[in-house]
């Protein structure tokens, strides 16, 4: 049975938030304690463990950023990438767009590799561009464009980056929890992701991690950060190692326990088995849209495990179907982004949702709408 379908809550199956099962709430409703409270500390020190191992990384700065994934998007590039400075965008949708525009509100210079829409980045262009401009030592994309639908070749991609000895930063908002991750293996320099979508947890934290190799480059900045709340070098003393913390914003408390809670659920399933419950899931699926005459329109190599881009079919109306859903399912979908709105639908099975369970509802809640 499914379990929000007993408590009421709707039944989120678009790119996040998803669902948060009860565990997560319970602990977000624990009473507060003050940021700086040795039980609290003591509370980050082990998230701090378990977003290594959720990222596979040993990274020492690895914590959670106050603020959803665009904040953590924005912290990674600030700190990362210094006004006037030249970095090389790889955008192929929407969210690859967005940290291209956070670049140039920088001051800093984008160099774009850009991918048609649909497709993902492309290694032989990356290797080019960075060929083009031996000056660049940054380079960011993203890994699973929840705008498309589109995965990315990450280990292919940051090979290329590495060979020119540059330094790649990687959205990994919905892929942590839900695709294959490898941080370390695959030598990601910064990566970060959101909360509210596979982590099944609530919106406003946000997971970052930064390498060696990327707080060098933040060590040898000719300028501070011009962001107050996002000078990486400020919030490592709160989030510290250990015994000297300092006051930096008041912590959203209650969502750090939940995330400390959705990442213990990952610990005890074991994240293999959670990326592998997802590609189970998302084959269930689509093979499921499939005979339902839902077209999904990224071939089959590209697709991310959390989501399926399906063409709405001719003469089926977007807004009306989406109604209904929720009406009489209780569920919501996602619309398309931009001019995709009225094409296409967004169907994730993020976190806790990456469940036969879920798809079967779905499914047959789209049979009796379309
Ligand atoms: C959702 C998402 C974001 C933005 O996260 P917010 O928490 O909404 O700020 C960024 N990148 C990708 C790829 C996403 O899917």
């Amino acid at each position: 049975m499914i379990s929000t379908m007993l408590n009421g809550g709707r039944i989120l199956l678009g790119p996040g938030p998803s669902i948060i099962p009860e565990r997560v709430l319970k602990a977000m409703a624990k009473p507060v304690l003050g940021h700086l409270d040795p039980d609290f500390i003591a509370m980050m020190d082990e998230m701090k463990a378990l977003l290594r191992y959720t990222f596979q990384t040993e990274n020492n700065v690895t914590f959670a950023i106050s603020g959803p994934g665009s904040a953590a998007m924005e912290m990674s590039l600030v700190n990362m990438i210094e006004p006037g400075e030249k970095a090389i965008v790889c955008s192929n949708g929407y969210f690859g767009e967005r940290m291209r525009g956070m670049i140039v509100r920088n001051g800093s210079i984008p160099v774009d590799v850009k991918a048609e829409e649909g497709q993902p980045i492309d290694p032989v262009k990356l290797d080019k561009a960075l060929s083009e401009h031996p000056d660049i030592s940054v380079v960011t994309m993203v890994y699973a464009e929840t705008s498309t639908g589109v995965q990315s070749n990450l280990k292919e991609l940051s090979d290329v980056v590495h060979a020119h000895n540059a330094i790649c930063v990687v959205d990994m908002v919905p892929a942590l929890g839900g695709s294959v991750i490898k941080t370390d293996e695959w030598k990601i320099d910064v990566a970060y992701a959101g909360s509210q979508k596979c982590l099944s947890c609530t919106p406003g934290v946000s997971p970052i991690t930064f390498s060696d190799r990327a707080l060098e480059k933040i060590l040898s900045r000719k300028k501070p950060v011009s962001s107050w709340f996002y000078d990486l070098k400020m919030i490592v003393d709160y989030w510290g190692s250990g015994q000297k913390r300092a006051y930096h914003h008041t912590a959203p408390i209650n969502s750090l326990y939940a995330l400390h809670e959705a990442l213990t659920i990952i610990k005890e399933e074991g994240i293999e088995n959670r990326w592998e419950r997802h590609k189970k899931v998302q084959n269930y699926a689509q093979d499921k849209f499939e005979a339902l005459g839902l077209r999904n329109i990224v071939e089959q190599e590209y697709r991310m495990p959390q989501l399926h881009a399906v063409e709405i079919p001719q003469g089926v109306d977007d807004f009306e179907c989406r109604k209904r859903l929720i009406k009489e399912f209780n569920i919501e979908l996602g619309a398309g982004l931009g001019d995709r709105l009225g094409k296409v639908w967004r169907i994730g099975f993020m976190g806790e949702a990456a469940q036969t369970t879920y798809v079967d509802y779905c499914v047959d809640a789209l049979k009796k709408v379309l």
